[in-house]
């Protein structure tokens, strides 16, 4: 017993040597990925709120993992940003705009796009993979379901040129539980969330679009977009019942009122 323990704490000495297993999250900044004004919040909420009109942020999550960067969701196309007034979408139900690129933002923060390590999207609609081949060579995790779901008359959703990790469920991304993918599928067939350990912070739960806004968490509503009703509502339970077990906070991507209040890079949580 003893020197099994003697054994594992000069493996752990040894592994500590080595940066491939380094632990741990030290920063996670919240980057601007665009926003969005809709005439009818109704499109989330069917039958509720009809013609009251949301505004909704867009954002992407980039963290700092002892192994190296993080992105999580990639935000409307920086392409976006040259339309000043935006671009309208979904037959004029929704209007886009981004104020300022996500190149821009990681420009400013020092991050080279080839710097980061490893990348996920927590699904495949246009406000969250816009910029996926920013980054050609950074691996993609992804939900098989969510590759495979087959896009707009039948095309990829994805460049297949770009490296991918096809995931079948939760996955640990930097194997000490600092950073874990969470399949919640419902929203899209492969959709996903993450789990963030944070060492002051705490946990937090990087929403994706397993929900859209708190009003739609607090009453367990859903959009009549999404692909599956019973997988979004076991989601969302899903969600609850880690948010409980981890003590974690829930930030939801697209709640303007919460994002407001949230620190933005260049100032990050630790
Ligand atoms: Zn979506």
């Amino acid at each position: 017993m003893r020197l099994a323990r003697i054994a594992m704490a000069a493996c752990a000495v040894v592994l500590g040597a080595l940066p491939a297993s380094a632990a741990g999250v030290d920063k996670l900044y919240i980057l601007y990925c665009g926003e969005a004004a809709a005439a009818d919040q109704s499109r989330w909420s069917p039958g509720v709120n009809v013609g009251v009109p949301i505004e909704l942020s867009d954002n992407c999550y980039l963290i700092h993992h002892a192994q190296g960067w993080f992105l999580w969701d990639t935000g409307l196309a920086d392409a976006v940003a040259a339309a000043p007034d935006g671009v309208t979408a979904a037959n004029g139900a929704l209007h886009l705009k981004r104020t300022k690129t996500l190149a821009a933002q990681l420009d400013a923060l020092g991050v080279k796009p080839a710097e980061i390590k490893a990348m996920a999207i927590s699904h495949t609609h246009p406000d969250h993979i816009g910029n996926v081949e920013l980054f050609p060579q950074v691996m993609l995790y992804v939900q098989k379901a969510e590759y495979e779901w087959p896009g707009e008359g039948g095309a990829p959703r994805f460049n297949p040129n770009h490296p991918v990790t096809l995931l079948e469920g939760d996955r640990d991304v930097f194997g000490d539980g600092s950073v874990t993918i969470l399949s919640t599928p419902g929203h899209t067939p492969g959709h996903q969330a993450l789990l963030v350990r944070l060492p002051k912070t705490g946990a937090v739960v990087l929403s994706g679009d397993a929900v859209h806004f708190k009003d739609n968490w607090d009453n367990r509503r859903l959009p009549s977009m999404n692909t599956s009703k019973e997988q979004t509502l076991a989601s969302m339970q899903r969600i609850a019942d880690i948010l409980a077990k981890e003590h974690a906070q829930l930030w939801i991507n697209h709640d303007k009122p919460q994002s407001d209040a949230q620190m933005k890079a260049p100032d990050y949580y630790e």
